[in-house]
């Protein structure tokens, strides 16, 4: 993809989408998110996303959060839990909250260090090793108790910097299937062929699971910079290009996002893929453009202002 590509008008086939958001820290930041929400819900997503602060964080909100969505929303809510900092017993106590509050949709990951992305894992004396102990640990719960829980995971086409390499890693996902899991959804990237390059190696590992591409909608060029080099995902020469020289101007950095996000979801749809998460960092606003550039309009009442 270059930033010469032109945008030719949405594909044939309206996408499917799913949102992610992350809990508020306070009442003016929940205030944003419920607006978000509102706005959003009339693009009927597949599902959305909750996810759970480092460390375990924000475990807590991320529960009011996602509690409300399925109380109060018509969405199908996923919660996101990690193993860190918590014994087995107590992530699997926040899994079975969850079932009882109607949320029956889990992100079962490993998580980051207390210490910060980047830093080695321990795991937890009591806890759950990594994310496909996790999910067998919610699966063996779940069965005990009666539950259907559908987990989703995360995987990574550029590799997740504690990776022993590619072939390492599609093994890896496909034991998360072989434990449960029935979805994947992938770390953000901006190169569609490097997505498709990891899709093809996943096929051809066995994961049959849908791996549904993560798009990026943060506007805040620095920002991206520094939790990509984190995560060890490029960005583009052809992107800094872009947003160079837009740092006091958010509107065009706005613009750049939604069109940067669209095209890279019609070059996928091109290929043949039809599924999208969108990282909405609790923003409609890019989320809506995004969807209005793929032909996606509401379908239900209450049009997004
Ligand atoms: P895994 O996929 O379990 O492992 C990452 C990589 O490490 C694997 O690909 C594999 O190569 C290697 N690895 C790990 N364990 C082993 C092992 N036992 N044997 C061999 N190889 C191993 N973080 C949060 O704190 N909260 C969130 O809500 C959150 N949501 C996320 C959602 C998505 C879609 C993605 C892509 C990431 C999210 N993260 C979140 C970040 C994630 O927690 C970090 O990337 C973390 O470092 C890895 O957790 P994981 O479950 O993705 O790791």
């Amino acid at each position: 993809m270059s930033p010469n590509d032109i945008i030719t008008g949405p594909a044939e086939t309206t996408p499917v989408v799913s949102f992610e958001f992350f809990p508020p820290k306070n009442d003016k930041m929940a205030g944003r998110l419920w607006e978000s929400v509102s706005r959003l819900e009339p693009m009927a997503p597949d599902f959305v996303s909750v996810t759970y602060g480092a460390g375990g964080s924000t475990r807590d909100r991320t529960h009011e959060t996602v509690r409300r969505m399925a109380r109060e929303t018509s969405l199908s809510p996923a919660a996101h839990l990690t193993c860190v900092s918590a014994t087995k017993q107590d992530v699997l106590n926040v899994a079975d909250a969850y079932w009882n509050a109607g949320v029956k949709h889990i992100v079962a990951l490993r998580g980051d260090a207390p210490e910060g992305m980047g830093q080695k894992f321990e795991p937890h004396p009591d806890g759950f090793r990594d994310s496909i102990d996790l999910i067998e640990g919610l699966q063996n719960n779940a069965a005990d108790k009666g539950q259907d829980f559908e987990i989703s995971v995360s995987c990574y086409p550029e590799s997740h910097p504690d990776s022993r390499g590619m072939a390492d890693d599609i093994q890896f996902l496909k034991a998360k299937q072989d434990a449960g899991a029935s979805r994947a959804i992938t770390q953000f990237f901006y190169d569609p062929d490097i997505y498709l390059a990891f899709l093809e190696r996943a096929q051809a590992g066995g994961v049959t699971m849908p791996i549904i591409p993560g798009i990026m909608l943060q506007p805040n060029f620095e920002g991206l910079k520094r939790i990509a080099k984190l995560c060890a995902a490029s960005l583009p020469d052809w992107l800094h290009a872009l947003y160079d020289g837009t740092e006091n101007d958010g509107e065009t950095r706005d613009l750049i996002t939604a069109n940067v996000a669209a095209e890279l979801c019609q070059k996928l749809q091109n290929a043949g893929i039809q599924k999208f998460h969108f990282y909405t960092l609790n923003k409609a606003g890019l989320a809506l453009s995004t969807c209005h550039l793929l032909g996606l309009k509401p379908q239900s009442s209450g049009a997004p202002q």
